[in-house]
């Protein structure tokens, strides 16, 4: 196959940041994909309906003329979030999900939840109104080993949580785990994942293998290859219940190159190529449209795109830059290890 045209993606799991960094990012994103959820960990955090409001006007403000993108902006769980406003959010359109990191868990989330009994309002609520929790899925007790993180978090967190609320619907963002993978399968509603980029792409070799490699660093961690390969089953079978979600996470490179280095990997610029190439080597290329622009709005209760995109095998491979300058500094860009010859026309 040398052309494939498929619904507009939309990218279910973004960061765009704030500020000179969004300015410098948002382009990447807007120019393939038509909506993102905007994760909302800023300093300090989006935790309110009139916050996710004023975040919302500034991301608008900052997509490049001649783009059409809408944000789907989601609110920072905490153990004071008002049901009240949850439900605000809600109706008035504004909020697509709420989002739970564990308190610790990756980049600004030291405001998430430690005791879920305080935020069992807002869930309750959520689970009423049909308002869905996106998780980041991972223990942070200093116990837990961290490529252990995402399987006790399930035992101990998510199967417990989704006992209590069985109408609560849940996203298990960015599975790393084929534990993750076989947790979703087994539930019968309510319930589904959003799976990155270069999850399907690099396992914890990248990061460790001959020196170690900040800019594959990530949270959750990249984990061993069967994992990886559980991953790429997922998503490339077509199931409903994957979908793509990047987890796009720019920090700029002396955040990432230095003695304590930021989790994040920057994808938003070269996915749709990553991934047309992961699809294609698994013979999966029929199946893209539903990893990439079905299965996610129908999860959140949306339409899919109306408009498409192309994409093209070029002989010659497509030359990606392997930083993007932004008036935050400079930002290094997900380098696959492979050459990619999909490009989007
Ligand atoms: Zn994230």
């Amino acid at each position: 196959m040398r052309s494939l045209t498929i619904r507009r993606p939309d990218d279910w799991h973004l960061h765009l940041r704030d500020g000179a960094m969004m300015e410098g990012v948002i382009g990447d994103t807007s120019r393939h994909f038509a909506r993102a959820i905007i994760m909302p960990n800023l300093v300090p955090p989006v935790v309110t309906t009139a916050d996710a409001r004023a975040y919302r006007e500034r991301i608008v403000n900052a997509i490049p003329d001649g783009d059409t993108f809408e944000p789907l902006m989601t609110l920072y769980l905490t153990e004071g979030t008002s049901p009240d406003d949850l439900e605000e959010g809600k109706a008035s359109g504004l909020i697509t999900a709420v989002k739970l990191y564990p308190a610790g868990a990756t980049t600004n989330s030291h405001g998430g939840v430690r005791d879920f009994e305080k935020a069992m309002p807002a869930l309750e609520r959520m689970a009423k109104i049909g308002l869905p929790l996106c998780v980041h899925g991972e223990v942070t007790t200093p116990d837990v080993d961290i490529f252990d993180r995402e399987k006790v978090f399930i035992d101990t967190v998510l199967d417990p949580l989704r006992k209590r609320l069985p109408e609560l619907k849940v996203t298990m963002e960015h599975v790393t785990t084929s534990d993750g993978i076989d947790y979703i399968k087994s539930a019968e509603s309510n319930l589904a994942g959003s799976i990155t980029t270069h999850h399907l792409i690099i396992n914890r070799n990248a990061i460790l293998v001959g020196g170690i490699r900040p800019h594959y660093y990530c949270l959750p961690v990249a984990k061993r290859e069967s994992h990886r390969l559980a991953l790429r089953a997922a998503a490339t079978s077509g199931d409903r219940r994957f979908f793509l979600g990047t987890d796009s996470a720019p920090h700029i490179d002396p955040l990432k190159e230095c003695g304590c280095g930021c989790a994040g990997i920057y994808t938003s610029i070269n996915t749709m190529s990553c991934l047309a190439h992961v699809f294609e080597q698994d013979n999966a290329l029929d199946r893209l449209e539903a990893f990439a622009s079905l299965n996610g709005p129908a999860w959140y209760g949306l339409p899919a795109n109306d408009e498409t995109i192309t994409l093209v095998r070029r002989d010659e491979p497509v030359d990606f830059p392997a930083k993007i300058e932004t008036g935050a500094g400079t930002v290094t860009v997900f380098d696959p290890m492979f050459p990619l010859h999909w490009d989007v026309a």
